[in-house]
């Protein structure tokens, strides 16, 4: 085995959204970085805008396998490239609200607090939508929190279609607003506003994902080395269990050590609970940093999401870029519950083929009829941790998730209460998709943050509690899953971690 020398202050594992913010902050103040990423650069290319390569053939997704709670195999939609999953994401970069930090009373049960307030990380947001690149209209969004200015960029406007939903949404005491969304659409800019954008990678550059707005300006700096196609197979602690000493890497069949300054693994909320219960030693049997609260792994969440198909069988919705508008009436306490029930916001325009390619027996030309016609909505409810949801290793290595929903009763009315409001609006037929386990895409929770190392594996600023040099940065962290999209919030928690570990370094 080949040991490198140690000429890195940080070693980044896992090039998303979390390791890039990471990487980006701590390149630009003089830290020089090896960033890691198992994956290579996403080529761009037709297919990236191709229904049949992106969802019938799953070209880009991962091919490895995971199990579910019964043992059963499935393969996640999950991304292994620079940039992560942000390469397919749908770009919506909202805050949390004041109240997620707090413990919310839902009703299955109480969200738990955040170990920081909603004020100590919003210096942050207002840097992370910057590098995002954020367009969005501040003040409309009933329950946003308070924020130091305007959004980064003017919102991207509605189609006509999407406008007169949003006149009549409001005829109805509901307050749409735009839904702050991270694309290249500024004067020069270089998106065309297509309708290929959420759950696909952009062939233009112009999706403001990690890749763009993270690490290549990142690299830019000479400060960052990146290493692709190399995959972190072990972290190997010091006899004292306290500090990180190396790290195993396997690059194309052949295996290095790496020695380690200090070690931020940002692998996503899977991989990065997997890669801490792999390196189990004498130390740490459990897995690093579980000795005391024998959390990491748990409470997996991935949020409770639907994608609704609202059909007016006599009017085409001739949309291109729909995901423009959001709803959060029903996000806090409200109208229908006196409890949460989530946001309503609008899905990339769906295609038939995109409904075939999970629903086999369906004619192409009937899905394509209906999808056509069809409005379409994403509809996300908080799901609740629970340490039995949890990531765990099989004997064979392979990654097992547990998962069973909850909180679903919220979600349930809130579907409910969409589709009454849709057919109010004329939309007589309604097609809805719960989605399942393969849907891991807002994993988030695996190894949490909190004031007390005997209920979480990380302190405030994601170190691991018992380990001088390893923090963990990505949707791991969170303690609860709010019921909004997570990248703008772990792009600012990883600018504040790097913060702190700048101050610690000076
Ligand atoms: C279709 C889709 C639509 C989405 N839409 C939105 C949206 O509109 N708004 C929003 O906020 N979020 C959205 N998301 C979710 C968002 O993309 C993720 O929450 C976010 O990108 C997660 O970032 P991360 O840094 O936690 O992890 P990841 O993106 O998973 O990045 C982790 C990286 O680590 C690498 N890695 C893993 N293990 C190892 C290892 N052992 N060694 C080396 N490298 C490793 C992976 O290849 C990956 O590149 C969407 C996701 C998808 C898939
Ligand atoms: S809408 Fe813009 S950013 Fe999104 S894929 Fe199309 S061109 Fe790219």
């Amino acid at each position: 085995m080949v040991q490198v020398s140690p000429t890195y202050d940080v070693v980044i594992v896992g090039a998303g959204v979390g390791g890039g913010a990471m990487a980006n902050r701590l390149a630009k103040n003089g830290a020089k970085v090896l960033l890691i990423e198992r994956g290579t650069r996403l080529p761009r290319e037709a297919d990236n805008w191709s229904v049949k390569a992106v969802f019938h053939d799953k070209r880009y997704a991962t091919t490895e396998t995971w199990r579910d709670r019964m043992g059963a195999e499935f393969r996640p939609s999950t991304y292994y490239y620079v940039g992560g999953n942000s390469k397919f994401f749908g770009a919506a970069t909202l805050r949390f609200r004041v109240e997620d930090f707090g413990p919310l009373q839902h009703e299955a049960g109480v969200s738990p607090a955040w170990p920081i307030s909603y004020a100590e990380l919003a210096p942050y947001y207002d840097i992370a939508e910057q590098w995002m690149g954020t367009h969005g209209t501040a003040g409309q969004d009933p329950c946003e929190p308070p924020r130091s200015g305007p959004m980064p960029h003017p919102a991207i406007g509605h189609e006509p279609e999407i406008e007169e939903i949003g006149r009549r949404l409001c005829e109805k005491g509901l307050r749409p607003f735009p839904l702050p969304i991270a694309v290249d659409r500024h004067p020069g800019g270089g998106c065309i506003r297509c309708g290929t954008c959420d759950g696909f990678a952009c062939k233009l550059g112009a999706k403001n994902d990690a890749e763009v707005r993270l690490i290549d300006p990142a690299l830019a700096t000479g400060n960052v080395d990146l290493l692709l196609e190399a995959k972190v197979e072990r972290i190997i602690t010091d006899m004292s269990g306290k500090r990180v000493e190396s790290i195993e890497v396997e690059q194309k069949g052949d295996r290095t050590l790496i020695k380690i300054g200090r070690l931020i693994v940002s692998s996503g909320a899977v991989n990065s609970a997997a890669l801490l219960l792999r390196s189990a030693n004498d130390k740490h049997p459990r897995g690093l940093g579980n000795n005391q609260s024998d959390q990491l792994g748990r409470n997996y969440m991935a949020h409770n999401n639907t994608a609704m198909m609202a059909v007016n069988p006599l009017q085409k919705n001739r949309v291109v870029f729909q995901k423009s508008m959001c709803i959060n009436d029903f996000y806090l306490a409200n109208s229908v519950a006196h409890y949460p029930l989530g946001n309503v916001q609008g899905l990339g325009k769906l295609q038939g083929g995109m409904l075939t390619a999970n629903m086999k027996l369906m004619p192409e030309w009937l899905m394509s009829w209906f999808a056509e016609r069809s409005v379409d909505w994403w509809i996300m409810s908080e799901d609740l941790p629970d340490p039995n949801n949890r990531v765990s290793i099989d004997t064979d290595g392979k990654i097992r998730l547990s998962y069973k929903p909850n909180n679903m009763v919220s979600h349930q009315q809130l579907v409910a209460h969409w589709t009454s409001v849709m057919r109010s609006l004329g939309y007589p037929i309604i097609i809805s998709q719960k989605m399942d386990i393969k849907v891991a895409m807002h994993q988030c929770g695996t190894v949490r943050f909190g004031s007390d190392p005997a209920t979480s594996v990380l302190d405030s600023h994601c170190r691991v509690w018992d380990i001088d040099n390893l923090y963990v940065v990505d949707a791991s962290f969170m303690p609860s899953s709010t019921a909004l999209n997570p990248s703008l919030t772990i792009v600012a928690q990883a600018i504040r971690t790097a913060d702190h570990m700048i101050v610690q370094r000076s």
